[in-house]
């Protein structure tokens, strides 16, 4: 564990979820933490990609983990907003924005610019070139990173992200020749989909980058790959990072050239964070007639991207008294705690069949698009946290 980091970020109170469910018995669902599991994953990122890494904010906005990225050094930041930007940078005074968002308001482009610093903005769009123009008018340090998009591969990744982003190759070449002849610097970005399950779908990817600069004419001295970088789940096991960035880099220098590649950039999300937090919930009733339990979370919380991509189930235990309850399971539904009769988990858990109410189920690897995107619907969905050492992950 980095020294810096200790400076900020206080030694975990809690060893686990274990520990945790025994001293503070939750009625309410909350996240553990772990700060050493989040830089030894920023590590992996750090010492493997063959570039720039920088943390897509809005997989994980709490506060606790911009701190913990920022002790360990982290300098560049991808946000979807301003209030984003706000966010890290009363953190991290020093942070360097991508506004990667390629849909911004003229108001939101001043104050990353104005009040951020922001000099990196990504464009899909003749409109959006247009609208950063008369915001900021000529400066030769703004870069303007061109978002595309390729035709939609069913099988590369869990989560589709071509659907409503990116221009097709051929916009791509006039909004980089665009960029370029009003003076910003050109860069080339794309997302390739969330938990991307192969390597090859960035190569596809940075081939497409290199005919975009060509045929633009246009010298492009970076390439951000995006995120996509996948994490570990039960029902999604995908190549170890390692092998993604030896492909990436590979690729670069084999379609720009060696010595002529650009500088590579990439801004994961869930790659980075999904392991380090997991959500620790409560039973609040068996029924045993229909086979059902309830628990004190659920999909308005930070359930919810389970139940728009069923593969991302994260793995689960159930805890009494501290230690792990195994032994003869039985297949429960698991309904969360508002009256929505939608909230209910989209496949069957098996749990033990001994499971009664007030003991605790804890669902691993949901650090990422979980404490983002939870509710307060019916006044459920904690956003609390929890440091610990350790968080489970199946
Ligand atoms: C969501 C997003 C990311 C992070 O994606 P992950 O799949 O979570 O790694 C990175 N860049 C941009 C522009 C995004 O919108």
């Amino acid at each position: 564990m980095a020294a810096t980091a200790l400076n900020i970020v206080p030694p975990p109170a809690h060893t686990d979820a274990l520990s945790v469910s025994q001293a503070l018995l939750p009625e309410e669902a909350l996240f553990c933490f772990s700060p050493a599991a989040l830089q030894d994953r920023l590590k992996l990122f750090t010492d493997g990609f063959p570039g720039t890494v920088s943390f897509a904010v809005k997989s994980n906005p709490a506060k606790d983990v911009v701190q913990v990225l920022a002790a360990a050094g982290l300098q560049h930041w991808d946000v979807a907003s301003v209030h984003e930007m706000a966010l890290v940078h009363g953190v991290s005074p020093k942070a360097r924005f991508h506004y990667h968002n390629p849909v911004k308001s003229r108001r939101e482009i001043s104050d990353a610019y104005h009040v951020y610093g922001c000099r990196r903005f990504a464009v899909d769009c003749r409109e959006e070139v247009q609208k950063i123009a008369d915001v900021i008018g000529r400066d030769t340090t703004v870069e303007l990173a061109v978002r595309f998009v390729l035709p939609r591969e069913r099988t590369s990744s869990a989560h589709d992200f071509s659907t409503k982003f990116g221009a097709p190759e051929h916009i791509a070449v006039e909004l980089l020749q665009d960029a370029d002849r009003r003076g910003y610097i050109p860069v080339l970005t794309f997302h390739p989909g969330s938990q991307s399950r192969d390597p090859q779908v960035y190569v596809r990817h940075i081939e497409a980058a290199h005919r975009i600069a060509k045929l633009a004419g246009v010298h492009v001295g970076k390439l951000n790959v995006g995120g996509g970088f996948p994490a570990d789940y039960p029902l999604s096991k995908p190549m170890p990072l390692a092998s993604f960035f030896t492909t990436i880099s590979e690729a670069a220098t084999r379609f720009f050239g060696n010595g002529t590649e650009p500088e590579l950039e990439c801004e994961p999300g869930r790659g980075l964070v999904a392991t380090s937090m997991s959500l620790l919930t409560r039973v609040k009733l068996v029924c045993t007639d229909g086979d059902d339990i309830f628990i004190n979370d659920g999909v308005y919380g930070g359930l919810m991207e389970f139940m728009q991509v069923p593969e991302l189930q994260p793995p689960y235990r159930l805890i009494r008294d501290g230690k792990v309850l195994s032994g003869e399971t039985k297949s429960w539904k698991v309904f969360g705690p508002t009256c929505d009769p939608l909230d209910v988990l989209p496949h069957r858990l098996d749990l033990p069949a001994v499971i009664q109410d007030g003991d605790f189920i804890e669902f691993g690897t949901l650090g990422a698009y979980s404490i983002a995107t939870s509710t307060l619907f019916n006044g459920y969905g904690s956003h609390t946290i929890v440091p610990v050492d350790t968080v489970y992950t199946g």
